[in-house]
């Protein structure tokens, strides 16, 4: 049944991971034209709007997750990454997993593949829920709290920050569903049993509803001083090979960058305006956030990873994006990003410097000199991991 139904129901959904949508607008979840073709002859046209409207007008986003649901992916060289493999499989799982628990009824599909997501970010950003573990069972929390203390330190910022965590088995609490789409939806009362059937019926019916790390793959930062980073990201990035402490300190290290970059968002000035949604804007921000990285996951007082270390891992993360040249969340190529995070490498690691922490003013004054140099740098296909 199962099979038939993948072959009459030419379903794809193209999770587009991209390093992306990373500004002060508002960040919507995307409306998407979800065009399903029934058998060759018949087929409909499923608008599918989710039922939340999130505004994170205050947030830099890593991921976007750019749901097409429209028809098979084109094959490109963006899927040719360790990252794309992993991501393509998980996908595949959703998908199976999502078909294997349909009846075809088309509200499912904005309700488990739209709605889910939203509501994780409304878990990890507004709601504190399940926020204070790392990790599915907690692995990772003593790993993220020495981390965090880390950064606190390093960059002399304590207390400051909250790191909020995001799991998929958030979405396993029916009530808490039903209490996000009361308190955060249009949706009236009927509606809501309705959707929290279908829900149920998805919980129940599909081992990859909530469990598929895609639930839980955020990573942001907010103006408001929080960082978010959900375990499914981590699980993508570790199923490439790398390090999974590795991955929650590069990622870190990078949303702190942002940390710092709006704590000083009255004082510092760039080239362009900061943060205000031009990929030329988002760019600058994110190589400055990645210099960031690269500064503290080297420097001797930091985290004290080797370049090469650092340099496998920042492949790898750039090349989740290496689509999205042309996303005015575009975050900069992965030479680029490569390239900026080796200069805070080289600052942390220069003759004169070592040991000495810098300022965070100082560490964004040597970013904007080295800015042009790091732009400059050559083409993304050049980076080979
Ligand atoms: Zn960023």
């Amino acid at each position: 049944m199962k099979k038939n139904q993948r072959k009459l129901l030419s379903l794809a959904v193209a999770m587009g991971l991209m390093l992306g949508s990373c500004s002060d607008d508002s960040i919507q979840i995307e409306e998407t034209a979800v065009p399903l073709a029934v058998n060759a002859t018949a087929s409909i046209q499923t608008p599918t709007n989710g039922h939340f409207n999130l505004d994170f007008s205050s947030a830099v986003r890593e991921f976007e997750l750019d749901l097409n649901l429209s028809s098979a992916v084109e094959p490109s060289e963006c899927e040719d990454t360790p990252f794309n493999e992993v991501a393509d499989y998980y996908n595949n799982l959703l998908i199976d997993g999502f078909i294997s628990a349909w009846d075809g009824n088309p509200d499912a599909i904005s309700i488990i593949l739209e709605d889910y997501f939203a509501i994780n970010q409304i878990a990890a950003a507004y709601e504190n829920k399940n926020t204070d573990y790392f990790g599915a069972d907690g692995e990772y929390t003593n790993y993220v709290k020495q981390r965090t203390k880390s950064l606190e330190k390093f960059w002399d910022m304590s207390n400051s920050i909250t790191v909020n965590g995001q799991h998929t088995a958030t979405l396993e609490d029916l009530d808490f569903i039903r209490y996000v789409y009361e308190n955060y939806s249009d949706a009236p009362a009927e509606e809501i049993d309705y959707i929290l059937g279908i829900a149920e019926t998805f919980n129940i019916g599909s081992d990859q509803i909530p469990e598929n790390p895609f639930f839980a793959s955020d990573g942001f930062a907010t103006f408001d001083r929080t960082i978010v980073i959900g375990d499914g990201i981590i699980t993508l990035l570790e199923d490439t090979g790398l390090d999974p402490k590795v991955v929650w300190s590069s990622i870190l290290a990078h949303e702190w960058g942002h940390q710092i970059q709006f704590l000083n968002f009255e004082n510092w000035e760039y080239p362009l305006p900061a943060f205000n949604n031009t990929p030329e804007s988002t760019r600058m921000t994110e190589l400055e956030a990645d210099f960031i990285t690269g500064y503290y996951l080297t420097h001797k007082r930091g985290a004290t990873y080797n370049w090469k270390r650092v340099e496998d891992f920042l492949s790898a993360f750039f090349n989740i994006g290496d689509c999205g040249f042309e996303n005015p969340g575009h975050h900069g190529t992965p030479a680029q990003r490569l390239a900026a995070a080796k200069a805070g490498y080289d600052l942390a690691n220069g003759a004169q410097k070592k040991g000495k922490i810098l300022s965070q003013e100082a560490v964004h004054l040597a970013f904007l000199a080295e800015l042009n140099s790091i732009t400059n740098t050559a083409a993304p296909r050049s980076v080979a991991r």
